[in-house]
């Protein structure tokens, strides 16, 4: 495009809090054939709240979600700021952690008092062996809902299930839908299990889903679509998106993202309506028609 007519529908983009880096990016949008999004804090507002706490018989239900966010002090992922607020709303008083560590894309490994406390999801209790049949019910009822559910194990026994549920941004469905309608592919990518995403994705019109996703393997799922022959967008708000945002021929991070994430992309969508990316695509349209 010529520089006066990138300017000028970059200047337009900008007033509805869509950031477009260059002009590349712009030109880039109108030869998109499918859109990855991420799905908490993209597809949702990713600020999820406690919706189940169950625990295992011979467990209190305050005693365990006190021992569980006292092990989540010093996690920076929703899951664990929806336990710690929870645990903050009942006034639990929090022992301290003498240790944590995140397990990236499986939950959190730390130790509180004399107890070893872990919090995640299914693979993350298979790596320490811990037996979950007694709340494999609950935990699928829980992703039936679209909500997250994470085990709890102290010292490597089950103590029970926590449940958070994320909300999804009032616009997404539309984005979805207009997405669609200009023929592009729109596929859901998440670290989350396949039914709580199924769900998710089933709430705004997504029937492509890629879940149980490492961190450190959202890039590859971008260049297996690029290898299918898509021109590729990825939408997303993490740390842990960076890669796959770098990596998609078109990279946009919602602004209530993380700056990593806004450093890894093209186009930074201010107020995280997913609409923008329709608007970026017309906008692209229209001026390379102009300079046509
Ligand atoms: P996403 O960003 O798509 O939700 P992540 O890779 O961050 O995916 O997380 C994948 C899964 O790991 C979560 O759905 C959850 O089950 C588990 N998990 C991650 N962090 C935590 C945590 N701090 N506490 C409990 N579970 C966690
Ligand atoms: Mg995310």
């Amino acid at each position: 495009a010529t520089p006066t007519a990138v300017m000028v529908g970059t200047g337009k983009a900008a007033e509805q809090g869509i950031l477009i880096g260059d002009g590349e990016a712009l030109e880039q949008a109108q030869r998109l054939t499918a859109v990855v999004l991420d799905k908490t804090g993209t597809i949702t507002t990713g600020r999820p709240s406690l919706a189940l706490l169950s625990p295992v018989p011979g467990w209190d239900a305050d005693e365990l979600l006190a021992l569980v966010a006292a092990a989540e002090a010093g996690s920076e992922h929703p899951v664990g700021e929806a336990i710690l607020a929870a645990a903050r709303d009942r006034g639990l008083d929090l022992p301290k952690a003498s240790h944590f560590e995140a397990v990236p894309g499986h939950g959190i490994d730390a130790t509180v008092g004399s107890q070893r406390v872990r919090v995640g999801n299914r693979a993350l209790m298979a790596s320490a062996a811990v037996d979950t049949a007694l709340l494999e019910t609950t935990a699928d009822a829980a992703a039936a809902d679209g909500q997250t559910a994470v085990f709890v194990a102290v010292d490597d026994a089950l103590a029970g299930l926590l449940a958070v549920a994320d909300t999804v941004r009032p616009e997404s469905a539309e984005a979805v839908a207009q997405l669609h309608a200009l023929g592009l592919e729109v596929w859901m990518l998440t670290g989350d299990t396949r039914a709580t995403a199924t769900a998710v994705a089933g709430q705004v019109g997504i029937d492509r889903v890629i879940a149980d996703v490492l961190p450190s393997q959202k890039a590859q799922q971008v260049q297996a679509l690029q290898a299918d022959g898509h021109v590729v967008a990825m939408c997303g708000d993490g740390i842990n998106d960076a890669p796959a945002l770098a990596q998609a021929d078109l990279g946009i991070a919602v602004g209530s993202g993380t700056d990593v994430a806004i450093a890894a992309s093209d186009i930074t969508l201010v107020g995280g309506d997913l609409r923008g990316i329709v608007s970026a695509i017309a906008l692209s349209r229209r001026t390379v028609t102009t300079i046509k």
